[in-house]
């Protein structure tokens, strides 16, 4: 079998493409009947609880499982069938929850294994490098004496290193101080801007509504809310996040910008300033 090359996408068509996807785990199901279209270049993100199949969405999308129903396509072709490594080859990298290095390699092996399977670009190790000021004179310290940040920012350039049309980003905010989540998420508009697409995962809202054109809410495998964060109401995405009903009292949370009104004690999405 070889390696699949797509077409390029034509501009106006999606770039990445999910289509009715339904993905179980033995008898649960963690995804029903999901769809979303991501145009090259852009930030899609998508929010939700604990759960709510977030992390399987992506890691679908990366042939890491396979659906019951569904389709996956990147650039018009269909990979739904595509092992994991051809679909490195194809373009699609995962930046996993968690970061998964390899713990006792160093920074510049974990670069190399990002590179197994790349395809032709412009992310050398070199321009990683670059774009990671620090890294280029810690390139030969293990990947377990890094911070936080430091590991995450090694996990973005592992996948940036086989050179993706789309990035599948899971949980960038997950056990990082603010300060280094917002110096991580500053790097993705001139990622978009560079022709890469952008599906990212996140359960700090406000980053992901911060930086993404289009932002889907999944509830309990289900999306539940699809829109502009300009175009979408706080109140909207809370009912969304929590299901119809729950949260929808008014606090006014607002969406794409400072956030809104509503007391401490109720529950808001995490992350939504209040
Ligand atoms: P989190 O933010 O906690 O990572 P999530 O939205 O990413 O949540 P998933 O990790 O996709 O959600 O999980 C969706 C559902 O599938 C959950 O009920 C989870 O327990 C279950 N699940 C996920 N992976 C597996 C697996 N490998 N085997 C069995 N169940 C799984």
């Amino acid at each position: 079998m070889t390696a699949a090359s797509p077409a390029p996408a034509a501009a106006d068509s999606p770039l990445l493409e999910v289509a009715g996807l339904s993905v179980h785990h033995g008898q649960l199901q963690a995804l029903r009947d999901v769809s979303l279209a991501v145009p090259a270049g852009h930030v899609h993100a998508m929010i939700g609880a604990n759960g709510a199949g977030k992390s399987t969405l992506l890691r679908t999308i990366a042939g890491l499982h396979l659906p019951t129903v569904g389709s996956v396509r990147l650039a018009g072709q269909d990979i739904t069938g595509l092992r994991p490594e051809r679909r490195v080859a194809a373009g699609i990298a995962l930046v996993p929850e968690g970061r998964r290095l390899f713990a006792s390699l160093t920074v510049e092996e974990n670069l190399q294994v990002g590179a197994t399977s790349r395809r032709k670009g412009q992310w050398t190790l070199e321009a990683i490098y670059d774009l990671f000021g620090w890294m280029r004179d810690r390139r030969h310290q293990r990947a377990e004496h890094l911070s936080g940040g430091e590991q995450q920012a090694v996990a973005i350039g592992r996948a940036l290193a086989a050179n993706p049309r789309v990035l599948l980003l899971d949980e960038l905010s997950l056990g990082l101080a603010p300060v280094v989540v917002s110096r991580i998420y500053a790097m993705l508009p001139e990622l978009a801007a560079s022709g890469m697409t952008i599906l990212l995962v996140e359960q700090d809202v406000s980053q992901a509504l911060a930086v993404a054109s289009q932002v889907h809410c999944l509830l309990e495998g289900r999306i539940t809310l699809a829109g502009s964060p300009a175009t979408l109401t706080g109140t909207q995405i809370e009912a969304a996040y929590f299901g119809v009903g729950a949260g929808s009292n008014g606090s006014g949370l607002h969406a794409g910008g400072p956030a809104a009104a509503g007391s401490p004690e109720v529950d808001q999405p995490p992350g939504v300033r209040t």
